[in-house]
């Protein structure tokens, strides 16, 4: 098995001084080497400068979202080259504030997986359902639809990983009980393996969702987690490092 992944996903939050953060967990980690592999996803604007202040380290620098174009008249809009060319290694595609903010659908997500790929990128894929979805009983089959339409044959052999983040439990302090993070975990697993075979028994499945320090190494110990994708909790270093150092 692969080791598993701990990424932060800064959202749209950090300016300049926040690379001081990223220094700090990039020299924790060169001190004491963790069991995971570490990756930081800054907004687009912090890209550049952070793969700069981190070159040479062991954290991954990652981009948020990226186009399915690798160029075109789409202002406001960063093609997964020039994340590559910023310095990036990875990209989270299909964040559900992405799905939500920005209606982008599995096909959308699975064009910009293809995308990730040729540019050379490592794509963390999210999918998750949200709160009427699960009350509704609904939970692992809308997930497991999302992981079906979302990930292209193309991922067959790559590095990738999943990111399994409930809507719900995104900045909210709220999360899944350990057995329903598990029972959802086992059902991408099994879309994975059969979708990619033996390739999909060993991609990461990270949980992503009110990832604290606190809750961390009892969430990290479940069967099927292969790492977390953490957004408030990745914004301090200090924060941040106790979640590394929980995998
Ligand atoms: P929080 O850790 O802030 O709940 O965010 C999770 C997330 O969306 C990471 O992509």
């Amino acid at each position: 098995t692969p080791r598993p992944l701990i990424a932060g996903n800064w959202k749209m939050f950090g300016l300049e001084a926040s690379l001081d953060e990223a220094r700090a967990v990039a020299a924790a980690v060169a001190q004491t080497p963790p069991a995971a592999r570490v990756a930081i996803c800054p907004p687009a604007t912090l890209l550049h400068r952070m793969s700069e202040a981190l070159s040479g380290e062991s954290v991954s620098v990652g981009g948020q979202d990226c186009h399915a174009a690798p160029q075109g008249a789409y202002t406001g809009d960063i093609s997964a080259p020039m994340l590559a060319d910023a310095g990036a290694t990875l990209v989270i595609l299909g964040h559900s504030e992405r799905r939500g903010s920005y209606d982008e659908t599995c096909e959308e997500v699975s064009a910009k997986v293809l995308a990730a790929l040729a540019a050379g990128l490592e794509p963390v894929i999210c999918l998750g359902e949200t709160l009427a979805q699960r009350e509704a009983g609904q939970a692992e089959p809308i997930v497991t639809g999302q992981a079906r339409n979302s990930l292209p044959d193309e991922l067959a052999g790559q590095a990738f990983a999943v990111a399994y983040e409930p809507v719900w439990a995104i900045g909210t302090g709220l999360t899944p009980t350990i057995a329903d993070i598990g029972a959802i975990h086992a059902a991408i697993r099994a879309v994975l393996v059969e979708r990619f075979g033996e390739h999909g028994a060993t991609v990461p499945i990270l949980y992503g969702g009110s990832v604290k320090p606190e809750n961390a190494a009892e969430i990290l110990a479940v069967p099927e987690v292969g790492g977390a994708l953490v957004g408030g909790a990745s914004l301090k270093a200090k924060d941040f490092l106790a979640i590394i150092a929980a995998a």
